[in-house]
């Protein structure tokens, strides 16, 4: 019996498990995983310093707890190391083969790598994961000083989080305000003089040039000296076991509106997919994703349908909410509101409004003007 098997134990391949079980009593489940197989909310990475959670905290079921709610097998600390398409069979690290019928890619992305002179002798964390941010809350001392490198949204959230549980954090992007690629300038503007009001210390539109233990030289010349370093520059879909199993990929894993890749018995969803509307490593869509990919495999063949689905960034200083316009849409933002509370409608050159961002009370509005926004899929 070789049923469904799902590579990868985070958000998308536990929601879609979930799913599955709900419509499908009988159908044998088989998840293998990297990791420690644990369930948590990766969007807690960024704001359980704040809230004194830490890792045994965010871990909200063990994989055993998981096995037997679900009914179904976890293989855990596992990792696929190829694809045998012809006959179905995946093979693990430790050498054990894995037949299927149906498989799922639910293997995420990597976070970018850091690269500058000196980064080899320092160490640079990434948090992806909840053995990442074992590792990473593991050495923070008491009042440390943390350099953060990227004003995105990620390193916008921790740099809130790691401020506002006492640590004194340094932030470096060459984008000249916070969230650059997300939000217009007003509202950039407004979260960085929150973020600042809270005691996080921006060095915007500034780029390190040299790291050594202990300090880092920007552009400038100036000097920022740190405990602990952290890296928020962005996430990369994982292909390479997708290319290398002949699968289509691109800037993730190519999926039709199906989530099926270019073999009829191979889907992927959550961050390592490309759907029709790009890479979307948000949980909202993923958890669209779960649900159609769940009825598909359960034997009712279902198209995903994707609304705009606003993204709430989780900065307490300045609570702000994006609906980003698909990337390289044509537009101007125009931008109403003072001080912390703004709303910026991106308006397309053909007059239609393709996105949007709020900041402070206006934030209440993202569910309403979501409505009027064009489908993703
Ligand atoms: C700090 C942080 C905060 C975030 N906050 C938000 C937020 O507020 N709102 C929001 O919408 N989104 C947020 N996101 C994004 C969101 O969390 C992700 O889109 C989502 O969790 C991705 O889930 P996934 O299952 O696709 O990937 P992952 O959670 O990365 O899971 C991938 C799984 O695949 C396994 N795996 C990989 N390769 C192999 C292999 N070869 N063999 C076996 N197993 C393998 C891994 O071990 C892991 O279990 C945040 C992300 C981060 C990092």
């Amino acid at each position: 019996m070789s049923g469904v098997v799902i590579i990868g134990s985070g958000l998308g391949g536990y929601s879609l498990a979930r799913e599955l079980r709900r419509l499908d009593p009988a159908i044998a489940i088989t998840v293998v995983t990297a990791d420690g197989g644990e369930a948590y909310s990766k969007p807690m990475l960024s704001a359980a310093f704040a809230q004194g959670k830490d890792v045994a905290a965010l871990a909200q079921k063990s994989a055993g707890q998981v096995e037997a709610e679900l009914r179904l097998r976890v293989i855990t600390r596992s990792r696929v190391t190829a694809i045998d398409r012809a006959a179905r069979r995946l093979t693990l690290d430790g050498g054990e083969a894995i037949a299927y019928s149906s498989l799922v890619l639910a293997i995420g992305a990597d976070p970018r790598a850091y690269r500058v002179a000196g980064s080899e002798d320092v160490t640079v964390h990434t948090v992806n994961d909840l053995d990442d941010y074992a590792v990473w809350r593991d050495g923070l001392i008491p009042g440390g000083r943390v350099l953060l490198i990227g004003a995105g949204l990620i390193g916008s959230e921790f740099a809130n989080d790691l401020t506002t549980a006492g640590q004194r954090v340094s932030v470096v992007d060459p984008a000249p305000w916070p969230l650059g690629r997300l939000l217009p300038q007003e509202l950039g503007d407004e979260l960085a003089t929150a973020l600042g009001g809270i005691g996080v210390s921006f060095h915007l539109g500034r780029s390190i040039t040299a790291l050594e233990p202990g300090r880092a030289v920007l552009d400038n010349g100036a000097v920022v000296a740190f405990d602990k370093a952290l890296s928020a520059i962005g996430l990369v879909p994982r292909t390479a076991l997708a290319a290398a199993a002949g699968l289509v990929v691109d800037k993730g894993i190519v999926v039709d509106r199906w989530l099926r890749t270019s073999d009829p018995h191979v889907f992927a969803l959550g961050d390592c997919a490309q759907t029709e509307a790009g890479p979307l490593p948000f949980v909202l869509p993923l958890m669209a994703e779960a649900r159609a990919l769940a009825a598909t495999l359960a034997g009712n063949p279902t198209e995903l349908r994707l609304p705009a689905l606003p993204v709430v960034v989780k900065t307490p200083a300045l609570p702000v909410a994006v609906c980003p316009p698909a990337p390289g849409a044509g537009g101007t933002w125009r931008v109403s509101g003072e001080g912390r509370d703004r709303k910026a409608l991106f308006v397309g050159d053909d007059g239609r409004m393709l996105g949007f961002a709020l900041s402070g009370g206006l934030t209440a509005e993202r569910q309403s003007l979501a409505k009027e926004m064009p489908d993703l899929i």
